[in-house]
């Protein structure tokens, strides 16, 4: 290679080494930028969850009482005695047996203490 001699090579390497010294600093600077703002957006976040949770849970509770008109049709054909589940909608009822899946689709969640109402 070059037949440079050592008080440039060492110059050069010097150069060098001070800019990534530089880079280096910038480097850790911003990553403690990004630390600190990933540390700020868990504990936003996690906040956020919480007032999502009590929200939907007073939702929930809101929407107890009525039903919703797409659920009140499927009751309507379900008493009228057909299935309105995934596995046999549209056929019959045979005696108007009973189908959990149907009425797991219109009450939901085990709640079936308001259908005779
Ligand atoms: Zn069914």
């Amino acid at each position: 290679m070059s037949q440079q001699d050592p008080f440039t090579d060492f110059q050069r390497l010097a150069t060098e080494a001070d800019q990534l010294a530089r880079d280096l600093t910038a480097f850790r600077q911003e990553l403690n930028r990004v630390l600190e703002q990933n540390a700020e957006l868990i504990i936003e976040n996690k906040h956020l969850r919480g007032r999502l949770d009590q929200l939907s849970e007073q939702n929930e509770q809101s929407d107890k009482p009525e039903m919703l008109p797409s659920r009140r049709n499927l009751e309507k054909l379900y008493d009228a005695g057909y299935h309105i589940c995934n596995m046999m909608y549209g056929a019959r009822r045979e005696n108007n047996e009973p189908c959990a899946f149907c009425t797991n689709i219109i009450y939901g969640n085990g709640d079936r203490t308001s259908r005779q109402a």
